[in-house]
């Protein structure tokens, strides 16, 4: 039988409380950094707190749009609720420093104990609060600990009887997150088992556990019965795929499996954008249309059933994106000219669209374009 689990979902967050429902109002979402722990020699969790005690409500797994000001420059990036809602005081984030990132290194660099930033949310259905079930098994890689941490440091502190083995993919030992952490978890709920696995030995650590890349033969023997699990799974694009391969040639129902990216990959190339030379007009596929990226001083062909992020990932034109469903904010931008059919998930608002923002994941031409990106 599975234990109910508290309605933490629907409940409105302290961003909603802020602005009295109005998720518009600039001055919601302000958050002052009350701690900054270093985990690793490049992942730091950042302790964050409304400027008045609020309670936050969330749902374990969520994430949070920050945006920061960075010279002169608006950006929003989407970051996990590393803490549980049990502890619903604070919420922290845990970031890795990505190299060359412009947030992740902002963050680790200049966020300091009474700075603030500004976040929205919570977005996001990766939770198991949608997915009540006896046995839970989580498989993370990296940075992707976060939101199955939340979800287990839940569990753990309602001493909920769900089953959960934990299953975190590590470079070194010296990378594993929450380790500590987690040790004392397993040592103290019966129901909860931690497993690491390392690529290699650590500076300081030979390696003695499972180590390489998972396998299936690995996880037959760490979760012999992974197929009676529901399953959820963050990590870097790469891992998550070999994840679903092992699955699939296991023969697990997917309908039990649930993950969650931190990147956005482009979908594989169309004949509609590839294929069509500038300008618009009709073709076999429908209307194609120019899009003039201003700031990147490209020009590309979009069709009216091609998202521009897509278009523009497919023409080899990176910019900033994150969820790739509209929610999270971070491939916002401007409208210069002509029109869109964008069909979001709350990542921007009202006021924003009212001035030509839009999100390009979830953006389609209507007319010949430009945007300022
Ligand atoms: C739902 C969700 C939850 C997330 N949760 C977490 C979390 O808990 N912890 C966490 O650490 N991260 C998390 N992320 C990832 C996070 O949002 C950021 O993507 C990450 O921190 C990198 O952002 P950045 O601004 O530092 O890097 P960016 O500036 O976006 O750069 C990312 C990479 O692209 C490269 N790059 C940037 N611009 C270009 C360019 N023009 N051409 C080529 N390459 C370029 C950079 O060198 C870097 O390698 C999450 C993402 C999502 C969608």
């Amino acid at each position: 039988m599975t234990d109910t689990l508290p309605a933490w979902a629907g409940t409105r967050s302290w961003t909603d409380e802020d602005t009295g429902g109005d998720t518009s109002g600039d001055t919601g979402g302000l958050l002052v950094c009350k701690q900054v722990h270093a985990l690793t020699p490049d992942v730091r969790t950042f302790v964050l707190q409304p400027p008045q005690p609020r309670l936050f409500h969330h749902d374990p797994g969520q994430f949070l749009t920050l945006t920061v000001d960075i010279d002169g420059r608006s950006v929003e990036r989407c970051y996990t609720i590393s803490s549980p809602p049990t502890r619903p005081h604070s919420v922290a984030i845990t970031v890795k420093r990505v190299p060359g990132g412009l947030v992740s290194n902002w963050l680790h660099d200049r966020l300091r104990p009474g700075h603030t930033v500004r976040a929205r949310g919570p977005l996001g259905e990766f939770t198991l609060a949608r997915h009540p079930a006896p046995k839970y098994l989580f498989l993370s890689g990296g940075s992707g600990a976060t939101p199955v941490m939340s979800m287990t440091r839940a569990l753990y502190d309602l001493a909920h009887p769900a089953d959960v083995v934990f299953v975190h993919s590590a470079r070194t030992p010296a990378d594993i997150l929450f380790r500590r952490e987690l040790d004392l978890i397993a040592a103290t709920a019966p129901t909860v088992r931690v497993v690491h696995v390392c690529e290699e030995d650590g500076p300081t650590e030979p390696w003695g556990g499972h180590r390489g890349r998972l396998t299936l033969d690995m996880l037959r023997q760490i979760a012999p019965d992974f197929r009676q699990r529901e399953i959820f799974t963050c990590g870097p694009t790469g891992y998550m795929a070999a994840v679903r391969d092992l699955l699939a040639t296991a023969g697990f129902a997917m309908d039990r499996y649930h993950e969650e990216s931190f990147t956005f990959d482009a979908p594989p190339a169309a004949e509609a954008v590839a294929g069509t030379a500038p300008g618009s007009g009709d073709t076999a596929e429908g209307h194609v249309f120019t899009v003039e990226f201003a700031r990147s001083r490209r020009t590309l062909t979009c069709d009216a059933d091609t998202s521009l992020l897509a278009a523009a990932a497919r023409a080899g034109l990176s910019l900033p994106a994150s969820c790739a469903q509209g929610m999270c904010g971070t491939c916002k931008t401007t409208l210069l000219a002509g029109s869109v059919d964008m069909r979001h998930n709350g990542g921007i608002r009202p006021r924003e669209i009212a001035q030509n923002k839009i999100l390009l994941c979830c953006s389609r031409p209507r007319e010949n374009l430009v945007v300022d990106a």
